[in-house]
């Protein structure tokens, strides 16, 4: 047995009622697009490549002091080692020339005042980095809270799909239910106009009104809808919908 309309006028409020199913069906689909947190997710999504921007900025900068206080360092070792060196000449007795051993000394003096420069050097850029280090880790604590934000938001997203998503396939099963009761020839004219309309493609006449496009309609063309047979097919002649009396 097939659950076909009893009467013509069965039809058009089974149409109505496909519509209905339609339109929440289309609302469900609306409301998951725009979900607030997807807009939230951007907007955090967007802090965190800025913040990661800046991160990378400022490890560059930690990483060029780092870089030159290696550098340094080398350096200091390297003076101390020459001057170890120069003293062991210069105490070892080997060396008796009094102007070597005034040149010798002259040497270490020098390298002395050099290590010391050097050392100075070493605590500025150490300095330097006391403020960098902070600076990531505050960034670092940052990135932490964002990523957890923007878990949390992907997680409220997925549980507002999955409810939508259940709440359509209910509505669906109703309209394919509608739908299957409909004549094809009046489901199919429906389709075509719905998908042409931006979704409305049945609405009820509403006093002279359509409840479609919501334009009034002629006095006359409202009587002549109304005296119409229960069976034929009417439709705006402003927007074209399917009028249902
Ligand atoms: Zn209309």
């Amino acid at each position: 047995m097939t659950d076909s309309p009893s009467s013509p006028s069965e039809a058009f409020s089974i149409l109505l009622e496909l519509q209905q199913h339609d339109t929440t069906i289309d609302q469900l689909r609306h409301r998951s697009r725009t979900l607030a947190e997807r807009a939230e997710l951007e907007e955090v999504h967007s802090r965190l490549r800025e913040l990661r921007r800046r991160f990378d900025e400022v490890r560059a900068r930690h990483s060029v002091v780092s870089e030159s206080l290696k550098e340094l360092a080398g350096q200091v070792d390297a003076a101390k080692l020459r001057k170890a060196d120069i003293e062991r000449r210069l105490y070892g007795g080997s060396v008796t020339s009094a102007r070597d051993l005034q040149a010798m000394d002259g040497e270490v003096h020098h390298l002395v005042q050099h290590v010391d420069e050097l050392e100075e050097r070493q605590l500025e850029l150490m300095e330097q980095l006391d403020p960098l280090d902070a600076e990531i880790d505050e960034i670092d604590d940052e990135l932490d809270v964002l990523d957890k934000s923007a878990s949390e938001l992907r997680e409220r997203i997925e549980d507002a799909e999955v409810t939508i998503e259940a709440e359509i396939t209910v509505e669906s099963s109703s309209r394919e239910n509608a739908a299957a009761r409909l004549p094809p020839d009046l489901l199919t004219h429906y389709e075509t106009i719905r998908a042409r309309l931006g979704g409305v493609g049945a609405a009820r006449l509403v006093g002279n009104t359509c409840g479609g496009c919501h334009l009034a309609l002629p006095a006359v063309e409202v009587d002549r809808i109304r005296k119409a047979p229960a069976d034929s097919l009417i439709t705006c002649d402003q927007c074209g919908r399917i009028l249902v009396r």
